[in-house]
């Protein structure tokens, strides 16, 4: 349930309704918006019955909270949050370009693609240490040495990184070379991980499931903000539906829905979401108009030659083109990038 103060409630009213929830056992989330303070309850709200907070001056209401997820309920945090990443942030006024390789291959392929993706205007370089492939004879990923390599290029360019992790053994070792943890579509509901995931406390991006629904992406934000750490992106990379004709079907009805039910900036992947190249930029100028506040984009110096997702890849110049283009939609949505 959330508690909604009076315009004129002060912090007395405010820590006197605290203790209260904090005497019966349960955790109260404050947020202070510029007129009103809401309070959240998280907790068994039964306890509460022989307390009824309902008759006290300062409070003005009191709402049930039905979902099961609160913490990233927009209910309980009504302003949007802004998430910061090395040195960007990703919410409201921004529109923040990810880009980079599918996998991290050589040094000279991610410096190559840092420094081309960053001149188009991404500030976010992506690219996957550990890959989750469908076969397991697929290349896995350098691991350890290619967070390093990550690690080199935001040295040397001043990009801020992302990495996909897919174990708590991957955990210990990104949270050393990068500033963004990525939980990829398979891990969504790695509940273990997820948990992991929230005490690094690191900036995580949070991918939706093959076939998640909102409510479960939401709830598996909520395994991560509930270990203390708030900073989560969602990030909407397609569905699995009965459509062949792209690789996932890109949900963009979830960067509306997201935006009314959480308070989580979310991004979106037209590149994983669709498996094709030509099909990238027009979802993308879809994801901007829809609220999106950022993108990520598979971008490679010789997409036939990748290793992984070449089908899906822009080249740098295909890259650069799609940003210039989007800027006037960016523009558009109030958002400068
Ligand atoms: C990725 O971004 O590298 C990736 C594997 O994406 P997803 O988890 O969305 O399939
Ligand atoms: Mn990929």
């Amino acid at each position: 349930m959330i508690i909604i103060m009076k315009p004129n409630a002060d912090s007395s009213d405010i820590e006197h309704i605290i203790e209260i929830i904090k005497e019966k056992g349960l955790a109260p989330h404050i947020s202070v918006g510029t007129n009103v303070t809401i309070i959240g309850v998280i907790g068994d709200k039964t306890k509460l019955q022989d307390a009824p907070l309902d008759t006290i001056p300062s409070v003005d209401r009191i709402i049930p909270v039905t979902e099961s997820y609160k913490l990233s309920n927009r209910k309980f945090h009504p302003e949007n949050s802004i998430i910061s990443v090395g040195n960007t942030t990703i919410g409201p006024n921004n529109l923040t370009i990810m880009a980079g390789p599918c996998a991290i291959e050589t040094e000279e392929q991610l410096m190559q693609t840092a420094l081309a993706v960053k001149k188009a205007g991404a500030t976010i370089l992506r690219g996957g240490a550990y890959k989750p492939r469908t076969s397991p004879y697929s290349f896995q990923g350098l691991e350890e040495y290619g967070l390093q390599l990550m690690d080199q290029a935001r040295k040397e360019t001043g990009l801020s990184v992302v990495c996909e992790v897919t174990s708590h053994r991957a955990i210990e070792s990104a949270i050393k070379y990068v500033d963004m943890l990525q939980i990829g579509a398979r891990n969504m509901q790695n509940f273990e991980l997820l948990k992991e995931a929230g005490r690094s406390k690191m900036p995580i991006l949070l991918k939706r499931g093959i076939a998640a629904t909102i409510d479960e992406w939401l709830n598996a934000a909520e395994y991560i903000i509930a270990e203390g750490n708030p900073n989560v992106v969602l990030c909407e990379r397609g569905i699995r539906t009965y459509e062949t004709a792209t690789r996932n079907t890109l949900d963009i009805s979830a960067v509306p829905v997201i935006k009314s039910k959480s308070h989580l900036p979310i991004i979106v992947d037209p590149s994983h979401a669709t498996g094709v190249r030509d099909y990238v930029a027009p979802l993308s100028k879809g994801a901007v108009a829809t609220g999106a506040d950022g993108l990520m984009i598979e971008v490679h110096p010789c997409p036939e030659c990748a290793l992984s997702d070449g089908p899906q890849s822009l080249t740098f110049e295909q890259f650069e083109q799609l940003c210039n283009q989007l800027k006037p939609y960016a523009a558009l949505e109030g958002r400068s990038f």
